[in-house]
């Protein structure tokens, strides 16, 4: 009778990729997990209990058939398992690497709840994809048959492109347009290296190229080309434009030199490690080099920016946040990553103004937790009388986006949207109230997860699909 190769988990203890030294990482922008050998891999998939009814399948947004691929690759069938999971997920190797797993699959592991520590999912499925990607296994991109018809799809972050791989590979006819350079929306551009390496990202857009997706890049809809051509130049249009209006603050001294916004320090730092020309950094108003930085939020991009301030050669690095570790809404993985690497939290700080021009401090006000509210949060009060001015040379804003106004800025005023500036789309499908016009991601979400944008991205292709082969072709109304 055959071994069985599963269930270990009562034997085997759980064990991460190695993790890089805090002191080698503070020194450069790679990644700071290793990659499971062979039989690394194939001993922690093994600790999987195959259970019946898989709850870490169902907390993953794509359902990813997580079971079976961990079997396959503790039965050393890596092949087979990465067949099992390109099926379900268009980026593995980027889910894997930056998925908030403690919050989806892994959280969700029942072996978990029994006291023996998650299987490590997030690791296998990285492991899985990026040695196909070394074993020649990720085939391009082929259409059965070419189609006539062709989609415009606005913004090419990981809504955009699922999207686009899901159509391509039907045979449709793929655009997407960008205002920015280089494709990969925030992936590229917002989430640092030290996450997400930028080759892994490029790859990714490269094997769409060579499919034959066509990218307009350096096209900002609203101003290069109007979204009205872009309607009338395809059969479907995909909104994936994602959120990028910062949260403000407001107090004395708001406007002081120095005080600036998590995503165009993040981009810059980015921008910095293609080797570009950024003026913004190059004149130190986006560079934490030789500067005490106090950045301002509790949520993952804040813990990018603190980590990424560290690596710049900061002389100090602050957060500061309004409520309580346990109450902070970033990843507590990605929290004990930064303390690792030297920052400093303040928990229950608020900001209440900045001193000087340039700024040199901020006005930190205490907090306390009170009563939950309407939300089931506990409110943060104020504790009177006992401010304190926190030094600092660069602030950093991180307190969340929200979306731009498109109907105004396209002139699409039939384009409904919810109360928070959303644009109102069907949950399912991602259609809009304007015939022929789709939106996923962000854009419909507000700030959230790459694998929700995939999962929007993808079953959005899918419907318009399904509408093409209904309609013979076109989708907008006559
Ligand atoms: P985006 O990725 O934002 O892409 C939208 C694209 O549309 C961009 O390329 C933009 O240039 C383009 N665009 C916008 N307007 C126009 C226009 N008018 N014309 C042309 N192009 C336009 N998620 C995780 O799962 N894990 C993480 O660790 C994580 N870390 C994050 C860190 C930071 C700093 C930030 C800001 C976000 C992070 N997220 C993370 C969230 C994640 O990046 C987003 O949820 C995801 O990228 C949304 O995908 P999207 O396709 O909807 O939009
Ligand atoms: Fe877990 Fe994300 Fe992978 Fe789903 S896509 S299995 S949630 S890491
Ligand atoms: Fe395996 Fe955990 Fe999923 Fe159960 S919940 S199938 S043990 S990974």
């Amino acid at each position: 009778m055959a071994k069985q190769p599963m269930l270990k988990f009562v034997k085997v203890d759980r064990d991460m990729p190695e993790k890089r030294a805090a002191d080698m990482r503070r020194e450069d922008f790679q990644e700071i997990y290793a990659e499971y050998a062979e039989a690394k891999a194939a001993e922690q998939a093994s600790r999987c209990s195959q259970c019946g009814v898989p709850y870490c399948q169902s907390h993953c947004p794509l359902h990813n058939n997580i079971p079976d691929w961990l079997k396959l690759t503790a039965e050393g069938r890596l092949r087979e398992a990465y067949e099992v999971s390109q099926a379900t997920n268009t980026f593995p190797e980027i889910c894997g690497r930056i998925c908030p797993q403690d919050r989806l699959c892994e959280g969700n592991c029942v072996i978990e709840q029994s006291g023996h520590g998650t299987v490590t999912i997030g690791s296998v499925e990285k492991y899985i994809t990026d040695t196909a990607w070394e074993e020649g296994w990720v085939q391009p991109i082929v259409p059965a048959s070419e189609r006539t018809e062709s989609v415009g799809i606005i913004g090419a972050g990981p809504g955009g492109l699922a999207a686009a791989d899901v159509l391509r590979r039907a045979g449709v006819q793929v655009t997407v347009y960008d205002r920015y350079d280089r494709a990969g929306g925030l992936m590229m551009y917002g989430i640092p290296g030290f996450k997400l390496e930028k080759p892994v990202v490029q790859r990714r857009n490269e094997q769409l190229e060579q499919a034959g997706v066509a990218f307009v890049l350096n096209c900002n809809v609203g101003e290069d080309i109007s979204f009205a051509e872009i309607r009338e130049k395809h059969d479907a249009v995909i909104i994936a434009t994602g959120v990028y209006k910062s949260r403000d603050l407001g107090g004395p001294g708001a406007g002081a030199d120095g005080i600036v916004k998590a995503i165009d320090y993040l981009t810059a730092s980015n921008r910095k490690s293609f080797g570009d020309t950024v003026p913004e950094f190059e004149s130190g108003e986006l560079s934490a080099e030789g500067k005490r930085v106090v950045v301002i939020g509790g949520g993952d991009t804040a813990m990018d920016c603190v980590r990424t301030a560290v690596r710049q050669g900061a002389t100090s690095v602050k957060c500061l946040y309004r409520r309580d570790r346990a109450n902070m809404p970033g990843s507590q993985r990605e929290t004990q990553n930064a303390e690792e690497e030297g920052v400093i939290f303040e928990w229950l700080s608020a900001p209440k103004g900045f001193t000087g021009d340039p700024v040199d401090g901020v006005m930190v006000q205490k907090m306390r937790l009170g009563l939950p509210d309407a939300t089931g949060r506990q409110a943060p009060e104020i504790i009177e009388g006992a401010d304190y001015v926190e030094p600092a040379d660069l602030v950093i804003k991180a307190l969340g986006f929200e979306p731009e106004d498109l109907p105004t800025l396209w002139d699409q005023k039939e384009l409904q949207v919810t109360r928070w500036g959303t644009v109102k789309a069907e949950y399912t499908t991602g259609a809009t109230d304007l015939d022929g016009v789709y939106a996923v991601g962000d854009i419909v979400r507000g700030a959230s997860l790459v694998v929700w944008a995939i999962r929007d991205g993808r079953d959005c292709a899918e419907a318009i699909l399904a509408k093409l082969d209904a309609k013979g072709g076109a989708i907008a109304a006559e």
